[in-house]
């Protein structure tokens, strides 16, 4: 199942304009911010997916039968673009546990890449919902090493991957390379285009440079 929540109207569009918008982007605090509401609004659509139960809570007044979440949340991100995306997402789901995963591409002179794996902090995935977050979906393989190496620490229930902006390439290759009945993506936009060297176009640019400056 894809969602994109850019298709409603709604507060998802005007951050997301900031976010795109070269200007505003060199305020990297602001982008750091936007990207951060974006997992705040992410939250909150994926929260409408999941299970609750009904738990009593002593009021000063009285007792209140309130729904709460029933399901054991792990958020994962692949460092270090989704970090400020995992923090809105921590916001909301603040008692999930955390996974971080390091990958990168690798250049060759002739421009390809290969994604190079170099790190997972994770607990076990057996029974948990998985919110998997990454700004872009360029071709979606990062994306794949990310969701198997999660599975390599057990059996999740279900997995939501979120991402910001995917390309049409990326969510092909996730159809292909990812169970889907075991997971839904989320999205804000979808473009078509990738340049040679796998930027998404119009896209952002490099979501990790502009969260937090250029690197060798
Ligand atoms: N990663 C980015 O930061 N931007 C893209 O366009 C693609 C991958």
């Amino acid at each position: 199942m894809i969602y994109n929540i850019g298709e409603k109207s709604s507060l998802v569009n005007q951050f997301m304009s900031e976010i795109r918008d070269k200007n505003i982007q060199k305020d990297s605090l602001r982008f750091r911010r936007n990207l951060e509401r974006m997992g705040e609004i992410f939250a909150y659509e994926i929260s409408q997916k999941l299970t609750y139960q009904s738990q009593m809570v002593e009021t000063p007044l009285g007792i209140a039968q309130v729904p709460v979440l029933s399901e054991n949340i792990l958020l994962a991100t692949i460092m270090r673009a989704g970090m400020p995306l995992h923090q809105g997402l921590l916001n909301y789901f603040d008692k999930a546990g955390n996974a971080f995963i390091s990958a990168y591409r690798k250049y060759h002179k002739d421009g390809s890449f290969d994604i190079k794996f170099e790190y997972l902090s994770a607990p076990a995935t057996d029974n948990k919902t998985i919110i998997l977050s990454d700004p872009m979906l360029a071709t979606g393989s990062s994306m794949v090493l990310a969701y198997n190496a999660l599975l390599g620490k057990g059996t999740p229930t279900y997995t939501h991957i979120v991402v910001l902006v995917a390309s049409t390439d990326g969510i092909e290759y996730l159809k292909k390379h990812i169970d889907m009945t075991k997971v839904s993506v989320w999205v804000a936009a979808i473009d078509k285009e990738l340049t040679a060297k796998s930027y998404i176009v119009p896209g952002i640019g490099d979501a990790g440079d502009l969260a937090y400056g250029d690197k060798e």
